[in-house]
Parts: C-alpha cells; structure tokens; sequence
C-alpha cells in the first residue's frame, strides 16, 4: 500500500458504507483522519475507535455537507485540531429514488443539494487550504488531493433516479472543471466511479438471493463490489504513486460499464 504518512485526510459522510472503509483504508496507509458525519455521531465514533485501535489518529465531525455554514464550521475545526488538510474525499451521498412525475421538488433538491453541491462547497473549502500552504515535499510532491465519489450513473442513465443521475453527472464535469482550473497550482483532483458496492444505500439490490442474482447480471465480474474495493483505489488516487493521474475518472465497477447486454454477442 502506498504511504500517506503525515497527511491529514477528511472523508465525508464516512460513518458507514463505503466512506467508513475509504477512512480506515486511508489511515491504515498513515494519514490522520476526520470522519465526518450528518447526524448521530455513532457510526463515526465506531470508525475513530477502530482506527485508534488500529495504532491510527482519528476525530469525528458533524456537518451536513449541503450547508455552507456547516461545511466552513468543520473545515475551521479541522485547522483547530490538525492545522491544515492534505486530502479530501467527497464522499457523502444519498438517493431519493421516485419516477420522474413522482419527484417532489423536495427530493430533487435534497439529492442535489448533498451529492453535488456538498463536493463543491468541501471542495472550495480545500483548496483555499491548499493554495495557502502549497507544496510540503515531506508529505507529498502535489498541494492537496481531492476524490470525488461518483458512480457508474455519471454515464450509465437511470429511470427511477433522475435526481441522482443528474447529481453524478454534474460531478464528473465538476470534478474535470475543477481538475483543469487547479493542475497549474499542484492540486490534483479525480473521481472515483464505483459499480454496484454492498453497502446500506442499495440493500434491497442484494439482500434477498433473487435481487443478487438480478444484480449480477449487471457485473461481468459476477461479484458485487465491497467497500474496500473502493478503499484500495482511494488510497492510490490520494498518493503520489498515481501523480500524473488528473481529472479523470476511474471506474471501479467489475465491468459494470462495460455493457453486460452485449456479453453474448448482442
Ligand atoms: P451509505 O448510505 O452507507 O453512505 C452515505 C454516507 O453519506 C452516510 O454515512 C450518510 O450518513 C452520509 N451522508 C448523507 N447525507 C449527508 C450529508 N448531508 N452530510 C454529510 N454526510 C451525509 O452509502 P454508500 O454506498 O457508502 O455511499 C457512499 C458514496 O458512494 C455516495 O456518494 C454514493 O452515491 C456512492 N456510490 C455508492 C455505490 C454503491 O453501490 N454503494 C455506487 C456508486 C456510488
């Protein structure tokens, strides 16, 4: 595993699921961590002690990533705590999943609100800190790491999830226009497109045997995906092993886009 010793990382929404296995992945390889979380601080207390357990320095932080307020609240905790940032994972998602006619405008808002808004408003966050401080050579040959949590559904369209679709597709070029504006000042940013990952968003794809085996129809790979997968990709995203590695998106899906529809000829 590549080192991040001596970074400091914030993962968003990494009380569960994939952001809690991105966290633990993350401190495993040295860095020390901020496990934020929206609402009950539970979750996030179990990451910060299974770290700690682990030899690792964590804290956990409440803010909900759709408020600005909250957002630049955390960041200036964060400095408090650790003094600045080296990596950020935009992490924190969540779907609301209606037919078109039936989304309130609510549900819209809301699945907008944390899924991309919440990446630009973390990531403004960030890069304020990485362009004060630049380059630390001990640390890392860039100025700050941002991964943006995205999903097959940046490209693969979705009826029933137009909300969510729209919010992932809105990353990817966030995350390019970001990626362009910032590689002049040594600030790399990429994306991370994961396929169908056991974690409690999808349960009712995979928690009966007949909704895996529909699911895995969708996976050349015939596997669903777990949240280290994702870990293991952002550990490298985040290091300087994948340095010239710049707004793009890696997916890391078991084939999922790979249009399993053709996998016999069509
Ligand atoms: P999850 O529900 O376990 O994790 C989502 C996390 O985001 C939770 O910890 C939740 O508390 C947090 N969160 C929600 N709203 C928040 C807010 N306003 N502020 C801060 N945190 C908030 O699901 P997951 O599968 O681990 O999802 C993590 C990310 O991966 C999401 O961005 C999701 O879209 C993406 N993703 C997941 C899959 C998958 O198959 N599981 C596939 C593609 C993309």
């Amino acid at each position: 595993m590549p080192s991040l010793e001596g970074q400091i990382a914030l993962v968003t929404g990494s009380s569960s699921g994939i952001g809690s296995a991105v966290a633990k992945c993350i401190a495993e390889a040295g860095a020390k961590l901020i496990v934020n979380y929206s609402r009950s601080s539970k979750g996030a207390d179990a990451v910060v002690e299974e770290i700690k357990a682990k030899g690792g320095e964590a804290i956990a932080l409440q803010a909900d990533v759709s408020q600005e307020d909250q957002v630049q609240a955390m960041f200036a905790k964060i400095y408090e705590a650790y003094g600045t940032i080296d990596i950020l994972v935009n992490n924190a998602g969540l779907q609301r999943d209606f037919n078109l006619v039936d989304m309130s405008l609510a549900d819209w808002n809301k699945v907008i609100g944390v899924n991309l808004t919440g990446q630009f408003l973390c990531s403004r966050e960030a890069v304020k800190e990485f362009l004060r401080r630049g380059v630390v050579p001990e640390r890392s040959v860039a100025a700050g790491k941002i991964i943006c949590m995205s999903s097959v559904h940046e490209v693969i369209p979705w009826a029933g999830h137009c909300n969510y679709a729209a919010s992932k597709g809105g990353v990817s070029l966030l995350m390019k226009s970001m990626a362009q504006e910032l590689a002049p000042q040594k600030i790399r940013i990429n994306s991370i497109a994961p396929g169908a990952i056991q974690t409690p968003i999808n349960k009712e794809a995979w928690e009966t045997p007949e909704a895996l085996e529909s699911l895995l129809t969708l996976i050349p790979y015939k596997r669903i995906g777990v949240p280290e997968d994702i870990g293991k990709a952002a550990v490298w995203l985040a290091s300087d092993d994948s340095d010239y590695v710049q707004g793009t998106t890696i997916f890391v899906d078991g084939g999922m886009t790979l249009y399993p529809g053709f996998e016999s000829g069509g």
